[in-house]
């Protein structure tokens, strides 16, 4: 199915919006939504942008410029990461906010969409820098963040020492709020099993799709391009449950291993390098090579768009799952799809994160703990129901995963509308 057919060079072009604007028509065409049901759902509801005079450590002042775009909350308070990336700015921002509010409807978790986002590249500062940078961005965005208002959670470049400095900042104005945000230090209120949630998710969703197509987990295949919080894990668990990961990347560049890598060693010497390029024992590819790896499964979980027309021919897996947001662009989603390789897309693949950020927030309200044992078992059982519910509605539609997830996520919102008497 291509009802808004485009020429193969064009997604090159795309802006990231007008990219999940493409999947979300192909979804509100299935669904036959009005005009202005289109229009409400997909304009965001609030797009903040805000300066952000940084004093670097030399005394020199930098004035950095950082984003919150508030998608839909009509299921529940805007929920969504933040990224520190160069390449992080309003549209981009934009386009993630909007896969946010279809990724919470997917996994049904109680929230709405959001995303946030500061122009930078984290390498050219320093710790101190990056704490005085993450302060003044909340003090700049407190009025419209909160925990049940908008509940900001880690993404590229931020983890739970970012997260810890916003509960700080955020409790120094309003009072004590560790809800504010998810992602958090254990010792903060944070929920264990978090930092290891989407990784651990993508191999859930793999496990489903493995086991639809009748193979074999031990003698599945597996490239992870990114190696960061999502690939990472994303390895350790996919070793764990047996598949063979062949090949791993990061910004530096890919290792491979025919016999499989061993991704404890891979992970203990990058914890010490910063890369997990020259670990022992290991050949040296490019992230290229990698993508073009004869292999079973490729899970880009590193940055958008990594799979386009100009390269898209040279994909051998079956199985493509979308750890990454938005890692397909939508010519190279048809061309794949129309070549028989299923992709399980970002708003499933990857929305163990935000399932289990469901699961600390709910730990903060109720002021109690729960085991890993527990999350980790509800995440299992979360992500295994959805994706049979998206399986489901692809087969009734006849379409790929990914629209079928959309469609499954823009009915839930677009009924929360209906609801609310806004539609
Ligand atoms: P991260 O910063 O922890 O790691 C990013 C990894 O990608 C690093 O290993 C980096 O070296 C690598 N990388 C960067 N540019 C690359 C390139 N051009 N080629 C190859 N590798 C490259 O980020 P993360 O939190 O793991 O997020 C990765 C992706 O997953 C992003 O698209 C993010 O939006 C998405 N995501 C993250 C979460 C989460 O819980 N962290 C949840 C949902 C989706």
């Amino acid at each position: 199915m291509d009802p808004h057919p485009l020429p193969l060079g064009h997604d090159l072009g795309m802006k990231p919006f007008e990219a999940v604007q493409y999947f979300f028509d192909e979804a509100a065409d299935i669904l036959e939504l009005s005009e202005s049901a289109r229009q409400l759902l997909s304009i965001p509801k609030r797009e903040l942008r805000v300066e952000l005079p940084l004093r670097r450590d030399d005394g020199t002042l930098s004035v950095l410029i950082g984003y919150r775009v508030q998608h839909d909350n009509s299921r529940g308070p805007y929920k969504g990461g933040l990224r520190f990336h160069p390449s992080a700015d309003l549209d981009e921002v934009r386009a993630l906010a909007s896969l946010m509010t279809w990724k919470t409807a997917v996994v049904d978790v109680p929230f709405g969409g959001a995303k946030g986002g500061i122009e930078v590249d984290t390498a050219t500062l320093s710790r101190a820098e990056l704490q005085r940078l993450t302060r003044l961005y909340t003090r700049a965005i407190a009025d419209v963040i909160g925990p049940t208002t908008d509940i900001p959670a880690p993404d590229m470049a931020t983890n739970a020492q970012v997260m810890a400095w916003i509960v700080d900042e955020y409790s120094q104005m309003v009072g004590h709020a560790p809800g504010v945000v998810t992602g958090k230090p254990i010792e903060l209120g944070g929920s264990p099993g978090r930092n290891e949630a989407t990784g651990t998710g993508c191999i859930v969703c793999l496990d489903q799709a493995v086991a639809h197509a009748g193979m074999k987990r031990e003698r599945t295949t597996v490239a992870i391009q990114g190696f960061g919080n999502v690939g990472s894990w994303a390895a350790r668990e996919a070793q764990e449950r047996n598949y063979v990961v062949v090949a791993a990347s990061d910004v530096g560049g890919a290792v491979y291993c025919r016999g499989g890598l061993d991704i404890d060693q891979l992970i203990e010497h990058s914890d010490a390098t910063g890369s997990i390029t020259g670990a022992p024992g290991v050949d040296s590819i490019t992230n290229e090579e990698l993508v073009a790896l004869d292999v079973d499964v490729l899970i880009p979980a590193a940055v958008a768009g990594v799979i386009n027309p100009s390269n898209v021919d040279t994909v051998r897996a079956s199985i493509i799952v979308e750890g990454a947001n938005a890692p397909v662009t939508p010519r190279a989603d048809a061309a794949l799809a129309s070549g028989g390789v299923t992709i399980i897309p970002d708003i499933l693949a990857n929305a163990g994160g935000v399932t289990v950020s469901y699961f600390e927030w709910v730990q903060n309200i109720q002021r109690f703990r729960w085991s890993r044992q527990r999350v980790m078992g509800e995440l299992e059982s979360m992500l295994t129901s959805s994706y049979r519910l998206v399986r489901s509605r692809a087969d009734k539609h006849d379409v790929p995963l990914r629209a079928a997830a959309f469609v499954v996520g823009i009915d839930r919102v677009h009924e929360a509308s209906k609801l609310r008497g806004i539609l």
